[in-house]
């Protein structure tokens, strides 16, 4: 897969994309993913790619022309036209689900607003999708692009060591993940639960469930109804619910 985030500030998504398991995945050609500074395309002979809002009001607003050239011309490297992705705190508010969709695509762009934001023509003309990532808002696009590129780029063939490594973790089945515990056994006069120590590879199993089970319940309740659920998960939730009621 190959991910092109259309920025001003590429040095910035460059510092955070080099480093640890993306950066080893760059090298190692299990993801591509390309900053391209959209300066670059700016036709005004100062390089600007801003101006002031229509209407007045503070800040100023990203142009059309030099994203409009930016965006051409990486389609036409690509000789097709990747899914774009305006990252903006008016779009959907990413999940692991839509996480897991784009990262079965093939050519994705990801364009970062500024300022007080991007030129509404543009976004109607070129962009696909609209992504938030959370209810507040950032100075910049360069964060959310990095957490969406980070969150696609390990879901994909070859980054992470295996698939349990994100199929186990919280959000992929709609359940949190159990607590993760290592040496040493004890810190604080807390130790490690014993059943970790047991090597009874089934009984572990059954541990980490019903932890994973319980932290959903008491911590985001609301997952629990799109999960994949058996019957022996639906009974364990039913005692839970029983004792919490009890108290
Ligand atoms: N004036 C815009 C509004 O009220 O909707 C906010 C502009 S924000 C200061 C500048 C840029 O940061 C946005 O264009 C977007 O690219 C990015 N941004 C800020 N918060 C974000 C969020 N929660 N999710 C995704 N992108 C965000």
């Amino acid at each position: 897969m190959r991910i092109d985030i259309l920025t001003l500030f590429p040095e910035m998504c460059e510092g955070v994309l080099g480093e640890s398991i993306i950066g080893r995945a760059r090298q190692e050609r299990a993801v591509e993913i390309n900053c391209v500074q959209i300066r670059d395309y700016s036709t005004d002979k100062h390089k600007r790619v801003d101006d002031t809002p229509y209407g007045g009001g503070t800040g100023m607003v990203m142009q059309v022309q030099p994203i409009y050239d930016c965006y051409t011309d990486l389609c036409n490297k690509l000789g097709t036209k990747p899914h774009l992705i305006f990252m903006s705190p008016q779009g959907k508010v990413l999940t692991q689900q839509r996480v897991k969709e784009l990262s079965e695509m093939e050519n994705i762009a990801i364009l970062c607003g500024h300022y007080e934001g991007v030129d509404e023509r543009v976004i109607e003309e070129i962009v696909d999708e609209e992504i938030s990532i959370g209810d507040y808002v950032l100075t910049g696009g360069e964060l959310p692009a990095l957490v969406l590129a980070d969150s696609i780029s390990r879901m994909l063939p070859g980054v992470l060591a295996n698939e349990s490594a994100f199929s186990e973790e919280s959000h992929y089945s709609s359940l949190l993940e159990y607590p993760q515990y290592t040496r040493p056994y004890e810190w604080h006069g807390k130790a490690v639960p014993d059943i970790l120590l047991s090597g009874h590879h089934a009984n572990i199993e059954k541990w980490r469930r019903q932890q994973s089970l319980e932290r959903t319940y008491l911590r985001r309740p609301d997952m629990l109804s799109k999960a994949e659920l058996g019957k022996k998960d639906i009974e364990f939730l039913r005692e839970l619910k029983k004792q919490a009621k009890e108290k």
